[in-house]
């Protein structure tokens, strides 16, 4: 096995298994639990030596660097989703690369979203990014705000809404992050209640908090540092 593939096989292991104890302690089932790899800042090759170690669902966070790195890899059988904040000029390019937009945050940039959706042919999953307070998070809805743009969504026939994704606040003690990721759920769940149908995905929880996240409901977590170390350059 080359070493980037077993660097990133072994930590992907040690992923599985604080996943797996996770959610045990929640009384959850550890495959209800998708692995969304965060490969930003890291290049091709470490994508595809994840891929070969099993993980099958990226993120990234900048259209301009997935583009760049996207031709590398375009024979991989994976899942793309974009988890940076989208800049209304780069939405049609992202509409096409990417599998889904996980960080919509207004109905200017759905609009966006959705006629280059149309324009591709495709029908484009994308999450609420919402903005949970703190200074650390700046992009994300405001929670006032959730409700008016969720109920806006369906009109817009080239999207579909999937779910909800929040970054809490940096803490070094992820049981700070906790109150959030609680938050969250209950934002989706009353979404799903008003809107009368279910809203699956609440993805939450990075590299340090993301049992505390898998314990508060995370369907999905997205994980750069725990799978590929750190990101030594400042890009990420
Ligand atoms: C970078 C990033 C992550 C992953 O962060 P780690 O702490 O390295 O796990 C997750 N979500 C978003 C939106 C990010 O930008």
């Amino acid at each position: 096995m080359p070493e980037q593939t077993s660097a990133v096989a072994a930590n992907l292991a040690r992923v599985r298994e604080r996943i797996a104890r996770a959610a045990e302690r929640a009384g959850r089932r550890a495959d209800e639990i998708t692995l969304v790899a965060v490969s930003k800042t890291f290049p091709a090759e470490a994508i595809r030596a994840a891929y070969d170690a099993g993980l099958c669902e990226f993120g990234e966070n900048r259209v301009q660097e997935f583009e760049a790195k996207q031709p590398k890899i375009a024979d991989l059988n994976a899942t793309w989703h974009l988890i940076g904040q989208l800049q209304s000029n780069k939405s049609r390019r992202a509409a096409q690369l990417f599998d889904r937009v996980d960080s919509v945050d207004s109905l200017a940039l759905a609009q966006k979203l959705d006629s280059a959706a149309a324009e591709y042919g495709k029908r484009l999953p994308v999450l609420i990014e919402v903005h949970l307070g703190g200074e650390a998070t700046k992009s994300g809805v405001a929670e006032t705000e959730l409700s008016a743009l969720a109920e806006d969504l369906p009109a817009l026939a080239h999207l579909e809404l999937r779910g909800l994704l929040a970054i809490p606040p940096y803490s070094d003690d992820p049981e700070r992050a906790r109150p959030y990721f609680r938050k969250l759920r209950q934002l989706r769940d009353g979404l799903s209640r008003r809107l009368g149908r279910p809203f699956p995905a609440l993805s939450m929880g990075m590299s340090h908090d993301f049992e505390v996240a898998i314990e508060e409901g995370a369907t999905e977590i997205r994980l750069g540092t725990a799978l590929f170390g750190s990101r030594t350059n400042v890009a990420g």
